[in-house]
């Protein structure tokens, strides 16, 4: 798959509002088939993961970002349930603490990122703090705004020293996040699910867009690339993920550290 299409290159035009949360265009075959290819996708990451946390060498980062309902958790459930949970860790950023209000808004994100032979999923990030901050107004608008370049300055740094970062906007249509919003409603067990901000977060959709938008615009590096992941459809939005980070992560020629020794055709007494 030539997924090539869903990556920002810095300088890119990008408008949301014109991107079509339901396409699904770069696959020939229909959702069946896709989820027989995620799962064998799914064992190559494994793979990939197996010889990143033997290797210790690499610090791999990805981040999710996406409105409310756009699947984050399915999506990192789905594309990482075959990898061995140790070296694999998933930070979840939700409203920060007293404590962590009272340093720079990076400070609880670095205090995350991956070690040496870790892959380390960050479901919301950083940009929480130009998204809601921006949108909810919690900060002066002078604050946000410098926190695009640092967010830039503190990435590169990651990436000079030695981390791979790869982001993925899900990016779903109003009407989906209704049906989706209105599922939990309709469904008990999902109850504990929702959060009345959510819907306040709803009214501000078009708000919550040109964030992103500018968030996009404004972020996607050559050390720090956003792709821009159609959403509406679970099981697109999954294989695409698989794929890139496949593909990514198979480029960074990754290998078993050699033997302390030859030990071909030893026999143990
Ligand atoms: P979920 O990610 O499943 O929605 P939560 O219910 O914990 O999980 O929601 C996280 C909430 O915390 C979101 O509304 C998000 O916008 C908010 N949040 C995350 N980071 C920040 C931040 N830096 N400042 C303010 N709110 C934040």
């Amino acid at each position: 798959m030539k997924t090539s299409k869903y990556l920002v290159k810095p300088g890119d035009n990008i408008d949301l509002n014109k991107v079509d949360a339901d396409e699904h265009h770069i696959y020939k075959g229909d959702k069946e088939t896709a989820l027989a290819e995620i799962k064998l996708l799914n064992l190559e990451l494994d793979k990939l993961q197996k010889v990143q946390h033997a290797e210790k060498k690499h610090k791999i980062l990805i981040v999710f970002q996406g409105m409310d309902a756009s699947g984050k958790d399915g999506a990192i459930r789905n594309v990482f349930n075959s990898v061995n949970p140790s070296g694999v860790y998933v930070a979840h950023f939700g409203a920060p603490s007293r404590d962590e209000l009272s340093r720079d808004f990076l400070w609880r994100i670095h205090n995350k990122v991956p070690a040496k032979g870790e892959m380390v999923i960050f479901n919301r990030s950083h940009y929480e703090d130009v998204l809601i901050v921006r949108v909810q107004k919690l900060m002066p608008k002078l604050v946000w705004q410098n926190r695009y370049k640092h967010i830039n300055d503190f990435e590169q740094m990651l990436a000079n020293e030695g981390t791979s970062i790869y982001k993925f906007y899900l990016h779903i249509s109003n009407d989906e996040q209704r049906r989706r919003l209105q599922s939990r409603i309709n469904n008990p067990d999902k109850h504990w699910k929702i959060d009345p901000n959510d819907f306040k977060d709803r009214e501000k959709w078009g708000d919550y867009l040109e964030a992103y938008n500018d968030v996009i615009i404004k972020t996607s590096t050559n050390w720090a690339p956003w792709y821009i992941i159609p959403a509406n459809k679970k099981w697109y939005r999954d294989l695409l993920i698989s794929n890139i980070l496949v593909t990514e992560l198979s480029q960074l020629k990754m290998k078993y550290p050699s033997p302390k020794a030859d030990y071909t055709g030893m026999v143990i007494k």
